[in-house]
């Protein structure tokens, strides 16, 4: 199978390993707001690749966290007056519910970072005593100059890593810095926020060692592929290989990075910070779960994603030919022969999950059905090859 890696910036050959299954971590909410349709459309891709390689035979473990030891979490559960656990506990009841409706399947592991504290600690410990962290104040950060190839898989210049990260949370002017663009392993945190203890005092882990953390708990020193959206690209995915590769000794901490791209909404992107946000909810309530996830299927997951709610109601035509071709009637003429398109379909997949290409093959091979039954063929043989294939794509007809 061939998969774009962030890491070499170039396709390469991912080899499904047959004598231990795949690992796969793919980077989870901060449970604060309902799951919108960028959250859907990336764990729907990471779906979408589980699904394939366990049609082609393979095997594999899974695991997406729960980021809920967060500022924008607690920050919400202060606004609300509610208790942050039970914020959590609501909201990650509905993204399941959310998941389950698109038909997204669920990881084998789905860990909290709350639950996790007891193994980012020893990590940050160790990156303090190779000389990659420093404690100021109760605070630990991570030092990037002991870094030669910090960011390096972001492929930026020092002056754009920070103007990015500073757009994605970094503070810059924290004085206790000796580089502004070092990040937060451990800290004291607010008054009132959730805190734990620790060799430097009472605090809370920062965001980027709590995967480092679950990563490694539950899927070992080295995944096969790790996961998440575009926006991760920098700064967080790289603050994961530069706190863990020394701690574990194993390079690379990931053999393939994949990433999603964003989604777009009247040409901005779509995210809580702008609050053009379309709920997977309330697109499945309008849509049901096969026209959204057909929509969503149309765009190859690396790119962008314009989505158009006007737009997303159109698939019910091609959704309507498979449904056709799957109802038609056989005959008792010559079986129709598919092993063809079956073959185009799966090459597709293979090709870095070319989606719409996978969905070109399910048309030819609906028509081809179609025309087929026409002719008082059997088509029994191709209808369950038709339903095969949509249900890789997680299709429910
Ligand atoms: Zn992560």
């Amino acid at each position: 199978m061939q998969l774009y890696n962030s890491l070499t910036a170039s396709k390469g050959e991912f080899v499904v390993p047959t004598d231990r299954p795949v690992t796969l971590y793919v980077c989870g909410v901060t449970p604060y707001d309902t799951t919108h349709i960028g959250h859907a459309r990336t764990f729907m891709t990471f779906d979408l690749l589980v699904r394939t390689l366990r049609w082609q035979g393979g095997d594999v473990r899974y695991c997406q966290n729960v980021t809920d030891v967060d500022d924008p979490l607690f920050e919400r559960a202060r606004r609300d007056g509610v208790d942050w656990r039970d914020l959590t506990e609501n909201q990650v009841r509905q993204l399941v519910a959310d998941c389950d409706g698109l038909n997204i399947i669920r990881p084998t592991f789905f860990p909290r970072a709350s639950q996790e504290i007891d193994g980012m600690i020893p990590i940050i410990q160790r990156l303090v005593e190779l000389g990659h962290a420093y404690e100021r104040e109760g605070n630990v950060y991570f030092s990037v100059r002991s870094d030669p190839n910090f960011g390096a898989m972001a492929r930026m210049g020092y002056d754009d890593l920070l103007a990015t990260a500073n757009q994605r949370g970094n503070n810059p002017n924290d004085p206790l810095k000796r580089d502004p663009l070092d990040f937060v392993l451990w800290q004291t945190g607010k008054p009132g926020d959730p805190s734990w203890e620790s060799p430097w005092g009472m605090g809370r882990p920062g965001w980027h060692i709590e995967c480092s953390a679950m990563a490694t708990r539950y899927l070992g020193p080295q995944l096969d592929i790790h996961g998440g959206g575009r926006d991760l690209l920098f700064p967080h995915h790289p603050c994961e290989i530069a706190q863990t590769e020394p701690v574990t000794g194993v390079k690379p901490f990931a053999h393939v990075w994949m990433h999603a791209g964003l989604v777009w909404l009247d040409g901005e992107k779509m995210s809580k910070s702008l609050g053009n946000l379309v709920f997977a909810r309330d697109a499945l309530k309008e849509h049901g779960p096969n026209i959204l996830r057909w929509y969503l299927l149309t765009t190859p997951y690396r790119e962008e994603f314009f989505y158009e709610r006007a737009e997303v109601s159109r698939t019910r035509e091609p959704l309507g030919l498979v449904e056709g071709a799957l109802a038609a009637t056989s005959g008792s003429g010559t079986p129709l022969e598919v092993s063809r398109q079956r073959d185009a379909f799966a090459a597709a997949l293979n090709d870095d999950l070319n989606t719409p290409l996978a969905l070109a093959h399910i048309l030819e091979l609906s028509r081809a059905i179609l025309a087929a039954s026409d002719d008082a063929r059997d088509i029994s043989t191709a209808q369950a090859t038709l339903r095969e294939v949509t249900g890789v794509l997680g299709l429910q007809l």
